[in-house]
């Protein structure tokens, strides 16, 4: 019955990928209701096989019975390793928490200079993580040269630190940005806020169009950006936080004190890591009054009605001619 579901959908898949099927190797088995039950009081589950049903006692750390404890599941996937042993993967339902209703917004501005920036004052230097990258970058491109110029032993050696090089890198990045992502959720949780940042689909094209140092541009596709928005995505949903993502425009160049943009053409209040409005006198350091913008607009995507901003930036808008002023995610 479910091999007849899992070769039909197969099939399908492969149709989608434009591959003819030659023949169907199973390695999984899946598994729904009737055929698959999960006890808790002595950790096993009963699987249908071909014999008849059997049952299994799992074989799984305090971590994954922590996850298991107290949750009903109603399916899994049989699946058979290389070697021949078999594993089952169970999937559990979670029920993530309602997000709780709240009119503070905490605004995150991430990833230009630091790493990110809260409109509520938290602040995760990018410096330090600039450093080691631009080193690694450094390392690995000599490396790179060792890999295709030296003899057979020393390419060898270089092709195996390079490898281990980007692990490390991969590993630090990912440490930093769960630790950065998890901080910025419970202080959204402490002071009852929610969170909005920039809605950042297409981003990788629109900084990309203006010509920039090689340097520049391999910050701007660096997936660690993305990871952190992930990150910070998904701790949001398990702890019940809201995000809203806003529209990037602008966010940067508009004046959180005064709202003003820059009247001239292509000219930016901003410049480097100083904001300084020539409309108020408004001088601050430009990720946080752009994470302060952010915070203005998410507020505004929040409670629509209760705010003149949005009056107010849809103006500076209609003047430059771009349609969008909000995106909610
Ligand atoms: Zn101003």
């Amino acid at each position: 019955m479910r091999a007849i579901a899992r070769v039909c959908s197969n099939r399908k898949t492969a149709k989608q990928n434009g591959k003819p099927v030659r023949a169907f190797k199973p390695t999984s088995v899946d598994y729904d209701a009737r055929i698959f039950a999960f006890r808790e009081k002595d950790w096993t589950v009963s699987l249908t096989l071909v014999g008849g049903r059997e049952r299994f006692k799992l074989a799984i750390g305090n971590y994954q019975l922590g996850l298991l404890k107290g949750t009903s599941p109603s399916s899994a996937t049989l699946c058979k390793r290389q070697d021949g042993s078999y594993y089952v993967n169970i999937q559990i339902k979670s029920e993530a928490p309602d997000p709780m209703p709240s009119k503070r917004v905490i605004g995150v501005d991430m990833g230009r200079r630091d790493i990110a920036v809260t409109s509520i004052g938290d602040k995760w230097d990018g410096q330090q993580i600039t450093d080691i990258r631009d080193k690694f970058v450094r390392v690995r491109a000599s490396l790179q040269q060792k890999a295709s110029k030296g003899t057979r032993s020393t390419r060898r050696r270089a092709r195996q630190i390079l490898q281990r090089l980007s692990g490390t890198e991969r590993r630090y990045q990912t440490w930093l940005n769960h630790n950065i992502s998890k901080l910025i959720v419970l202080s959204a949780l402490q002071h009852n806020a929610i969170i909005a940042i920039e809605d950042l689909t297409g981003i990788r094209e629109r900084t990309n169009q203006q010509p920039r140092n090689k340097t520049e541009r391999r910050r701007s596709n660096s997936w660690a950006f993305f990871q952190l928005r992930l990150f910070l995505s998904y701790k949001s949903v398990k702890l019940g936080v809201e995000l809203v993502a806003v529209n990037p425009a602008y966010t940067s160049q508009t004046c959180h004190k005064c709202l003003h943009i820059h009247p001239a053409k292509g000219k930016s209040y901003r410049s480097g890591k100083a904001f300084k409005c020539g409309h108020c006198d408004n001088h601050c350091d430009a990720d946080e009054n752009g994470s302060k913008v952010i915070e203005l607009v998410g507020g505004s995507v929040n409670n629509p009605r209760g705010s003149v901003l949005s009056c107010n930036l849809a103006d500076h808008i209609r003047a430059t001619e771009s349609p969008r002023l909000l995106a909610v995610g």
